[in-house]
């Protein structure tokens, strides 16, 4: 069982020399820290294709790439406050892994920082849904309904994430943009009409403007965020459990982020899977964090 070592392991006058992943611009304790990275190295209910659990420090990795002055938002990332906790330790049970998230997130939270959850599969993400106030709207960018009541036998699988959700938001609240893969029972399923499901073909066709005006139809004043990466198109994130063709344009994606980024109280990005990816999936969904950040911290939005 890894761990990030103990405080007794350090050697003060080395520690200079010494780097445990974290992502690059995470330089502030969590005491003062606004947004509380961490990772969730969990693919225990993936079908097809796994590896997701090797997510969270490919990131951190690509991550290093990236200036840490966001020119597009005039944003300077070492001073955003982003502390970065190192990877949660997860078993096999998904149903602990849920249990584990929610504590954290609901820790995070109560202290009035922005969790921000690197995946890991999409079951994740229930864990910190449990801990949304009643009036959160949730936008999921993915291209599966992940609207099963159950799969494999188990209520947790990542294809039962949007329904899960669905049973602790209630109707009306979830907005899921990019779909373009469903199975017959979902869509024929009572609970189908609410959750506004927004096609990607639907997206292509009107422009994601239409999606940012219907959601802001809503009214809403805290919304959570979670990025499921097949949401976006295979050639631009190959790197992904169950990848479906047809899908988003990043820009698309990053156009919704910065426009709601003021509002949103928790993000998360999942179901990235490195073993598949020619580099740009993990380079991408750095991007996004950084997008996400910067357009929270900016003084005027470029969108
Ligand atoms: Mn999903
Ligand atoms: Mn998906």
């Amino acid at each position: 069982m890894g761990d990030n070592g103990h405080q007794e392991d350090n050697v003060p006058e080395l520690n200079h020399l010494f780097s445990f992943r974290k992502i690059a611009d995470a330089v502030s304790p969590y005491n003062v820290a606004r947004y509380v990275v961490f990772g969730v190295p969990f693919d225990g209910t993936s079908s097809f294709r796994r590896g997701s659990r090797l997510a969270p420090d490919t990131v951190r990795l690509a991550y290093d790439n990236l200036e840490s002055f966001e020119f597009s938002y005039g944003v300077d990332f070492p001073s955003a406050a982003i502390c970065d906790m190192g990877n949660l330790q997860v078993g096999e049970d998904v149903s602990e892994m849920v249990d584990t998230v929610e504590s954290v997130i609901g820790t995070i939270m109560r202290s009035g920082k922005v969790p921000v959850m690197l995946g890991g599969e999409h079951s994740v993400t229930v864990g910190a849904v449990r801990n949304l106030p009643a009036d959160t709207i949730m936008i999921i960018i993915d291209a599966h309904s992940d609207f099963r009541d159950e799969y494999m036998g188990n209520k947790l699988n990542h294809a039962c994430v949007t329904r899960r959700a669905l049973e602790i938001l209630g109707a009306g609240r979830i907005f899921s943009i990019g779909t373009r893969s469903v199975s017959k029972e979902e869509y024929r399923s009572e609970e189908w009409k609410n959750v506004r499901f927004f096609t990607a073909n639907e997206v292509r066709m009107k422009g994601i403007s239409a999606a940012i005006q219907e959601i802001e139809s809503r009214n809403p004043s805290r919304i959570y965020f979670s990025i499921d990466m097949d949401g976006i198109d295979p050639s631009e994130a190959p790197g992904v459990g169950t990848p479906e063709p047809y899908g988003l344009n990043a820009v698309d994606v990053r156009s919704l982020i910065s426009h709601f980024a003021k509002r949103i109280i928790g993000f998360d990005i999942v179901e990235m899977t490195p073993v598949y990816d020619n580099g740009n999936t993990s380079m991408l969904a750095a991007k996004l964090i950084q997008d996400f950040i910067g357009s929270r911290e900016t003084p005027q939005s470029l969108f």
